[in-house]
């Protein structure tokens, strides 16, 4: 069979897939993105975003055309104790995954990228000519490929050196849109976002209104002890004895799956002939979760590196750098090896008095940890 060749192909129309491919497309690129869903498609998320990713999206909010809701609070609940922190501007956002992909593919498409959705990539082969990228619509070449799979994405495991023991995050969500007397019943209680840390530190449930859609969920690492379903049951419980989730509301069945969080010698992020993005390259930040703003902003670096390659022939390892400088490798330093050994009691005690206290609340928690960030503090 004769294959279709290409300078670049983008396999996976996520946040990281649909930048580079735009990114690409106005550089005069015209990348091939194939995905194997049929867009707008379900992507089980929260779908909470930061001014930072919107910003790499060169996004408007205020021009956005579908679901968003601005947070300018955020309530945050310890041991019981709940704490809110208010921004005079919005720090956060929330969208729906399903239409907010398909947007953001949309427009990779109307700036010049070729769009094939329901196509599966079944086998990546790299070597000297190219990349030879086999799918369930025929087989493609390319020059390069940008891996922007997901956490199964086929580049990452062909070319990736992807481990067997990576640390993942283990979630689960459900997310309801609610009828409108439904949701203004609750809307004093859908003003803003609430996260509930679990007891023993290992992550975080959460309340999430988006407009009229309702995202509740709970995420930890190492799931392997089987708890992830006792803590959405007792999420669940909470959520209906105090009123947020009525106990005649109908909610959609959780989904959830695992993902890689940087917290672990990182996968190989490039080679001559490939890079990989987002969830791919294993990216997601390790304490929140965040994994949408980081597929964004690899996703721009992978497109100014692919753009470097085919026109000067810079080599695409330096995108892996650029990417290690951002992030970090995502091995714990040395204070991140010392915290670790500190007991249980001690760690739990550490967190209440920090989220306790305003400023540490607004910087370390919110800010860094999960980079919510009036407007105009954002830099890029
Ligand atoms: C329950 C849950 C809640 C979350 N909540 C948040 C949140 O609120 N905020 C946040 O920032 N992050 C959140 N995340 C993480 C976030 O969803 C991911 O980090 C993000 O989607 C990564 O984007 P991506 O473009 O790398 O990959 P994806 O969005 O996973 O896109 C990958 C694409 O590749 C396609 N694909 C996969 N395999 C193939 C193949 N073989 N051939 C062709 N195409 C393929 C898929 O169809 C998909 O469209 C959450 C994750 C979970 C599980």
């Amino acid at each position: 069979m004769t294959a279709e060749r290409r300078a670049v192909i983008v396999i996976g129309g996520g946040p990281g897939g649909s930048t580079a491919a735009w990114r690409l497309a106005l550089a005069g690129l015209r990348p091939l993105v194939l995905d194997a869903a049929v867009f707008p498609r379900v992507k089980v998320c929260a779908g909470w975003v930061t001014p930072t990713a919107l910003a790499d999206l060169e996004l408007d909010p205020e021009k956005y055309p579908l679901t968003l809701q601005a947070f300018s609070a955020c309530r945050l609940e310890v041991d019981g104790a709940r704490h809110e922190t208010r921004w005079r501007r919005p720090a956060s956002y929330g969208i729906v995954r399903r239409e907010f992909d398909h947007y953001l593919l949309e427009r990779a498409g109307a700036a010049g990228a070729e769009v094939r959705d329901g196509a599966r990539v079944t086998g990546i082969e790299a070597g000297a000519p190219g990349v030879r990228v086999e799918t369930t619509l025929g087989v493609f070449e390319a020059e390069c490929v940008v891996g922007a799979g997901g956490h199964r994405c086929p580049v990452a495991h062909a070319l990736g050196e992807v481990s067997a023991h990576e640390t993942v995050v283990a979630a689960q969500e459900s997310e309801t849109r609610l009828p409108a007397d439904r949701a203004a019943a609750l809307a004093p209680l859908m003003d803003a976002p609430e996260l509930y840390v679990e007891p023993d530190l290992r992550g975080y449930g959460w309340y999430f209104p988006k407009q009229d859609v309702l995202n509740i969920g709970v995420g930890i690492t190492d799931a392997a002890d089987g708890s992830l379903p006792r803590r959405r049951e007792a999420l669940l419980a909470a959520l209906r004895a105090s009123g947020r989730v009525p106990a005649d509301l109908a909610l959609a069945p959780f989904r959830g799956h695992a993902y890689v969080v940087r917290r672990q010698a990182p996968r190989r992020l490039a080679g001559p002939r490939f890079c990989l993005v987002g969830d791919a390259a294993g990216l997601a930040r390790d304490l929140s979760g965040e994994g949408i703003g980081p597929a964004i902003r690899s996703g721009r670096l992978a497109a100014e590196a692919v753009e470097a390659w085919l026109r000067h022939g810079t080599p695409l390892e330096g995108y892996a750098a650029r990417i290690v400088a951002l992030y970090g490798r995502g091995e714990p330093g040395w204070l991140g090896r010392q915290a670790a050994r500190v007991p249980a009691a001690i760690a739990r005690a550490a967190v209440r008095l920090s989220v306790g206290l305003g400023p540490a609340r607004r910087h370390l928690v919110f800010g860094s940890i999960f980079g919510m960030r009036e407007s105009e503090e954002v830099a890029r």
